[in-house]
């Protein structure tokens, strides 16, 4: 396994669309695994394959409280639900944050790493996960979604200012392995 260099604003690919994966091969599964550790090595929740240049619909995910990193193939959001306000970030735009609208929840379908495909619903930090790699796939960054332009601000401005109020907001692209147990690596078949 291997980890990749990961695509940062303005690089083109993260504005374009990617492409069904037809069969969950070797040569896919290869790719979702070094985007597993690429993720890791990153400190991020979630990966989409537009951020390691690779116009395939694959995503992964490390929930800070999952010990198993979450690899999709063929994402999609069937139904979503609510609005709330979330804090996020992202690996593809280093040293910003910004406050955007997200669903409550979302009802997600995808095809997992055994080639199986699974539905389940999901909400919190999972739910704002899927959503934000999701559109990753469709060329969409979460700065797209914000509500205002001052609420995209550099995280030096946050350790100064908000510090306190961190703890409680969702950390996507900031999450930090070291504050959570290690979690096991997936495994290849
Ligand atoms: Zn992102």
């Amino acid at each position: 396994m291997a980890t990749l260099p990961i695509l940062e604003i303005p690089h083109p690919t993260l504005r374009k669309r990617a492409k069904k994966v037809r069969t969950v091969d070797n040569k896919m599964l290869k790719l979702a695994y070094n985007m597993v550790d690429t993720m890791k090595s990153a400190g991020g929740v979630g990966l989409a394959a537009n951020q390691v240049g690779e116009l395939w619909r694959i995503i992964t995910l490390q929930m800070p409280d999952e010990e198993e990193s979450r690899v999709y193939f063929n994402p999609e959001i069937l139904r979503r639900s609510g609005t709330r306000e979330v804090e996020e970030g992202c690996l593809s735009l280093p040293g910003y944050r910004g406050i955007v609208n997200r669903s409550v929840w979302v009802r997600f379908k995808g095809t997992d790493h055994t080639d199986t495909t699974i539905k389940f619903k999901a909400d919190s930090m999972l739910s704002q996960a899927l959503e934000h790699e999701i559109d990753h796939l469709n060329g969409i960054l979460y700065t797209d979604h914000l509500a205002e332009h001052e609420k995209l601000y550099r995280i030096e401005e946050i350790k100064e200012s908000d510090l306190e109020e961190d703890d409680e907001q969702s950390q996507i692209g900031n999450y930090d392995p070291k504050e959570s147990e290690s979690p096991a690596s997936l495994k290849l078949k």
